[in-house]
C-alpha cells in the first residue's frame, strides 16, 4: 500500500477533530522529526558487494528517546516505515513508557541470506545508524524478520563503535548480554492480559468462546501457546504457507511441534488446510491477526464474522475495514494497545541495563500486567466516554493527550 502514512494521518486527524486540539501541536506530529535513509554494503559469500537500503525513522522524542523495532523484510519501504514509527509514538504513549516513537528497516529477504550476511548487514546497518541512535537518543528493537541474535550484533558493533560496552543502545538482546527475562514473549503475554479485560467487559466466557490465530511468528505464536495453556479453544492458525482449522480446537502443543518438525502449520492431522484470508472469515469469537499489515480491508470485511478483532500485529486493519466493522459492531482492540507489551517490556530491559541491575522473571511480568491493564483501564474509560464502541480511537485521544501535554510544558 503506497499511502499507508497518509491513511494513519487521516486517523490523527480524526482524533484531533473529536478532541479539538489547536492546530500547531497536531502540526507537530502530522511530521516525522528525521527521516534516515543510508547505503549499506554487504560482503556477500560469492565475493560481490551488495548494497542494501536502511531506512531510520524518528517520528517524535517528545516523550522520551525515540524507540522502536527494526524490520527486515522485503517489502519494507519508507513509507511503511513512517506509519511504523507513527504508531510507535502512539504506542509508547498509551502504554505512558518514557519513550517516543521510530522505527527502522531494510528491504532485505532474510530467507536468502547466510548467518554471515545477515551478520555483515546488521554491522553495516549499525554503523550506518551510529550517530543518531544510543540510550538515550534512540533504541531500536527486534520487529518482523529481526531476533535477539540480530540486536546482540548490533549491540557489538555499536560498543566497539563508542568504545564502552553499551547493552542499553538495543532492546530484546539475549539475556547473556544484558536481554530481559521475559522479552522473548512479553508482547503475547501483555496481549493476553487486555484480552483477558476484553472478554471480562464484554461478558464473554471462556468456556464459549473460540478463536482464530492468524500468523505463527513469534507473536501469534506465543499468544497462541500462552492462550491455550489458559484454556482457549483455538480452531485455527496459521503461517506464511497457509492455516488449519479444526472446529472442536488444535492441540496447540502438537501443532507446535508440528511446525518445528516440518517447518509450517498446514497439513496437521485432524485439522483441515485452509487460506489465510478464510482464516479471517471463520466463525468465531475472536480474530487474532499477528502478522503483517493491512489483512482485513475493505474486501473482506463484510465477511468477517468474529465480534472481536485483537491486532497482535501492527495495522492489520485498513481505516476502510474499520467503519465497515464499527457499523457491524465488530469491537476493534487495536494494535497501539494489544501489542504494546513488546515494548513495555523493552522499557524494563533499558532501566535494567541503565542500572545494571537485573530482575526476575515474575518481577517483569508483574510490572508488565500493571503497565499494560492500566493502559486498557484508560482507554476503556476513554472509550465510554465517548459512547461508542471505537477502541483505536480511544486510545488515540489517551496518546494524543499525552503528547500534546509534553509539548505544551516543554515549548517548541
Ligand atoms: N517491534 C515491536 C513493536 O512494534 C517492539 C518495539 C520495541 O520494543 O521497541 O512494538
Amino acid at each position: 500500500m503506497a499511502d499507508q502514512f497518509k491513511g494513519v494521518i487521516n486517523q490523527l486527524n480524526k482524533t484531533a477533530a473529536i478532541m479539538k486540539i489547536e492546530h500547531d501541536e497536531l502540526e507537530i506530529l502530522r511530521k516525522p522529526d528525521r527521516i534516515i535513509e543510508v547505503s549499506l554494503p554487504v560482503l556477500m559469500d560469492d565475493g560481490h558487494i551488495k548494497v542494501f537500503t536502511g531506512y531510520r525513522v524518528q517520528y517524535n522524542n517528545i516523550r522520551g528517546p525515540y524507540k522502536g523495532g527494526i524490520r527486515y523484510h522485503p517489502k519494507v519501504n519508507l513509507d511503511e516505515v513512517k506509519t511504523l514509527a507513527f504508531w510507535m509514538t502512539i504506542k509508547c504513549a498509551v502504554a505512558d513508557i518514557p519513550y517516543g516513537g521510530g522505527k527502522g528497516g531494510v528491504s532485505v529477504d532474510v530467507k536468502k541470506l547466510s548467518s554471515g550476511e545477515l551478520e555483515r548487514l546488521t554491522r553495516a546497518y549499525t554503523r550506518g545508524f551510529a550517530d543518531f541512535i544510543g540510550p538515550t537518543k534512540d533504541v531500536p528493537a527486534p520487529d518482523v524478520y529481526t531476533n535477539p541474535q540480530i540486536m546482540a550484533w548490533l549491540m557489538d558493533e555499536y560498543s566497539h563503535i563508542k568504545g564502552e560496552n553499551t547493552p542499553a543502545v538495543v532492546t530484546g538482546k539475549p539475556v547473556e548480554i544484558g536481554g530481559s527475562l521475559g522479552r522473548g514473549t512479553a508482547t503475547s503475554l501483555g496481549g493476553f492480559y487486555v484480552f483477558e479485560e476484553v472478554l471480562a467487559k464484554m461478558k464473554m466466557p471462556k468456556k464459549k468462546i473460540s478463536l482464530a490465530v492468524q500468523g505463527f511468528g513469534n507473536v501469534g505464536m506465543n499468544f497462541a501457546v500462552i492462550a491455550y495453556a489458559a484454556g482457549y479453544k483455538i480452531v485455527a492458525v496459521s503461517d506464511s504457507s497457509g492455516a488449519i482449522y479444526d472446529k472442536n480446537g488444535l492441540n496447540i502443543d502438537k501443532v507446535l511441534s508440528h511446525k518445528q518438525a516440518t517447518g509450517s502449520v498446514i497439513n496437521f492431522i485432524g485439522a483441515k488446510n485452509i487460506t489465510n484470508e478464510q482464516l479471517l472469515e471463520l466463525p468465531v469469537d475472536v480474530v487474532v491477526p499477528a502478522a503483517l499489515e493491512n489483512v482485513i480491508t475493505e474486501k473482506n470485511a463484510g465477511r468477517v464474522k468474529a465480534k472481536v478483532i485483537f491486532e497482535m500485529g501492527n495495522g492489520p486493519t485498513t481505516a476502510e475495514a474499520e467503519v465497515k466493522l464499527n457499523k457491524k459492531g465488530v469491537l476493534i482492540v487495536p494494535d497501539v494497545l494489544a501489542n504494546s507489551g513488546g515494548v513495555i517490556v523493552s522499557y524494563f530491559e533499558w532501566v535494567q541495563n541503565l542500572r545494571h541491575f537485573y530482575w526476575d522473571q515474575a518481577k517483569v511480568e508483574s510490572h508488565l500486567k500493571r503497565q499494560i491493564i492500566n493502559a486498557f483501564d484508560k482507554v476503556w474509560q476513554t472509550m465510554e466516554s465517548q459512547g461508542n464502541r471505537e477502541m483505536r480511537t480511544a486510545a488515540y485521544i489517551v496518546a494524543v493527550e499525552r503528547l500534546v501535554k509534553a509539548l505544551k510544558v516543554r515549548g517548541i
